[in-house]
């Protein structure tokens, strides 16, 4: 394996998309092949693009599951991959075959899910990383850094597309999991 991996991860809310676009943004202007991917069921913003919460876009391909993003990939210098949880396991399967070219890939996603517990690409991802970003928002209860993403709702499904109106950032302190 001869590609870089750039870990970007977090709770919701903590500015990981904005740092995944300004990433990308950079390679852009370096004049490298940039491709960013995300899952189609990631419906919060159109499927042609990835959005932050404060509203910045950059474009997307929204690709159904890991093992498209292989075809999808050829030639490109620097991968993107916006929501990475989404794609569970799957994604450490085709991981090999995406960093075997001499490109940097650069993913983002919640590493802990409404339950507190990790995300199945994870503790992968994290292992193979070349460098890893892991962000903090706000708690939305005692304002200190937040690791944790709160589920408002009682609903029990591990994802469950949503923004504001169904999680808020939680300090560990704070955080409550949601019931099993
Ligand atoms: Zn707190």
């Amino acid at each position: 394996m001869s590609g870089r991996l750039e870990v970007i991860c977090g709770p919701m809310f903590a500015g990981k998309t904005t740092e995944l676009i300004r990433r990308v943004a950079l390679a852009r202007a370096s004049q490298r092949r940039v491709v960013v991917l995300k899952p189609t069921r990631d419906s919060r913003s159109a499927a042609d693009e990835i959005a932050t919460h404060s509203g910045t876009r950059f474009e997307a391909r929204s690709v159904e599951c890991a093992a498209d993003m292989v075809a999808l990939t050829c030639g490109v210098e620097i991968l993107a991959i916006d929501e990475v949880h989404f794609f569970g396991s799957e994604l450490v399967s085709v991981l090999p075959q995406l960093l075997t070219s001499p490109r940097v890939i650069i993913v983002s996603g919640c590493d802990l899910d409404h339950f507190g517990e990790v995300f199945e690409p994870f503790p992968a991802l994290l292992q193979r990383a070349d460098e890893i970003v892991r962000l903090n928002g706000c708690c939305a209860k005692c304002g200190a850094p937040s690791t944790h993403t709160q589920r408002k709702s009682h609903a029990r499904e591990r994802i469950v597309v949503g923004g504001s109106g169904e999680y808020e950032a939680r300090c560990a302190a704070c955080f409550i999991p949601t019931a099993r």
